[in-house]
């Protein structure tokens, strides 16, 4: 028997520049609201506020006596009306209070990151947005109410700790999950494939680190539960044969397989500039990184393993405590691989990793760069929506 004495760690594959604090305020855009409305008890009776309030067409919540007035959903074409008719004192907002400590963050509105606009995403939801195509994130966990993602999630495993859900207390498997399918909404981002369900499969700690036996659990976990992509924005300088024999029984499952190419270049890291496992192994479609400019990020693993690369430099997207963060790394870039073979899988979702493979690199776009940086060149979700 051969003991492979390389200790192998795999680390989430992320590089934190920067928390984003969002500054606008929630807009509810859906036409009515809240509203206390104070009457002057002298000229209107509890009897005729009803009557006002319904004439405009509110939904009387709860009569206020201590301050002769009525909670009620008011539209927002009745709010100036009413305001100037005698009798009615004024009109307040019904303020959302929370318990001291626990206010989430305001949320922003909604906007489109570069790397998900350059992978041409928007393009492809016209024809696919991944609608019910089960992708596992295999990370640090996922937020799972975060406002963004909350609607996307469909379950989940904890590996890490089996009693407990697989939320994420570092931050960065809920950056990977909103690159793939945040929820295209008013609000935040919106991923690659906003109609993609999504489950967190935790595998790594609080920092970012967790052993190869946690993942074998979670790739089994996915077989299990028939998931179609796996995003594994992770990896180790180390192999072995039951890494190896993991990861070849999920691919043979039916599982497209997605990987980070890791953060060892000239940069950053180690140096060595090899591609990561499980990126390296044939089974895995293993993602490289590029900026804005479409230029190789000096981060990013290459060589000959290489299959595709994405946008991984300053991508904003969703983080823990319901808020939003630009990060640099494959562990960036993957997601919007990820994104694709889902946007694809919902219009042929007989296809095998194989396939997906093969469809998502004969549509890539040559960025002119060498193969062992780009592979077959930037993932264009659009193009491999429309090919045959
Ligand atoms: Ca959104």
């Amino acid at each position: 028997m051969r003991i492979d004495s390389r200790k192998i760690t795999i680390i989430a594959l992320s590089l934190l520049i920067g928390l984003w604090a969002p500054l606008s305020a929630f807009a509810g855009g859906n036409g009515e609201s809240r509203k206390i409305v104070v009457f002057d008890s002298t000229i209107v009776n509890e009897a005729a506020q009803d009557a006002i309030l319904r004439g405009v067409g509110g939904v009387v919540i709860k009569p206020l006596p201590m301050l002769n007035g009525v909670a009620v959903i008011l539209p927002e074409t009745a709010v100036g009306a009413l305001a100037g008719r005698s009798g009615v004192s004024r009109i307040d907002d019904d303020l959302v209070i929370y318990a001291t400590g626990r206010t989430p963050p305001p949320q922003p509105a909604q906007t489109l990151p570069w790397g998900i606009q350059r992978v041409n995403a928007p393009a492809a939801w016209s024809i696919s947005a991944g609608s019910g195509v089960k992708v596992a994130v295999i990370d640090t966990g996922i937020q799972l109410d975060h406002p963004d993602l909350a609607a996307n999630i469909a379950g989940g495993y904890n590996a890490v700790n089996p009693t407990k859900a697989a939320s994420d207390g570092n931050g960065h498997g809920t950056h990977v999950a909103g690159t793939v399918a945040a929820v295209n909404n008013s609000i935040g981002v919106a991923g690659v494939a906003p109609q993609a369900r999504l489950y967190s499969v935790r595998v790594l700690n609080n920092a970012g680190t967790g052993f190869l036996s946690d993942i074998i659990e979670g790739l089994d976990w996915c077989r299990s539960q028939n998931i179609r992509v796996a995003n594994m924005s992770l990896g180790s300088s180390g192999s072995n044969q039951s890494f190896h024999d993991a990861i070849s029984l999920a691919y043979a499952s039916g599982i497209v397989l997605v990987a980070a190419a890791g953060n060892n270049g000239g940069g950053y890291g180690t140096g060595t500039g090899q591609v990561d496992y499980p990126g390296a192994y044939p089974e895995v479609i293993a993602v490289s990184a590029t900026d804005r400019n479409d230029r190789f990020a000096v981060f990013s693993s290459s060589g000959p393993a290489v299959d595709l690369a994405a946008p991984g430099v300053n991508v904003f997207s969703t983080y823990k405590g319901s808020g939003y963060a630009t990060l640099n790394g494959t562990s960036m870039s993957t997601p919007h691989v990820t994104g694709a073979a889902a946007v694809r899988l919902a219009l042929h979702p007989t296809e095998t990793p194989e396939q997906v493979k093969a469809v998502l690199q004969s549509t890539a776009v040559d960025l002119g760069l060498p193969s062992e940086q780009q592979g077959a060149g930037l993932v264009d979700a659009y193009a491999a929506a429309l090919a045959p």
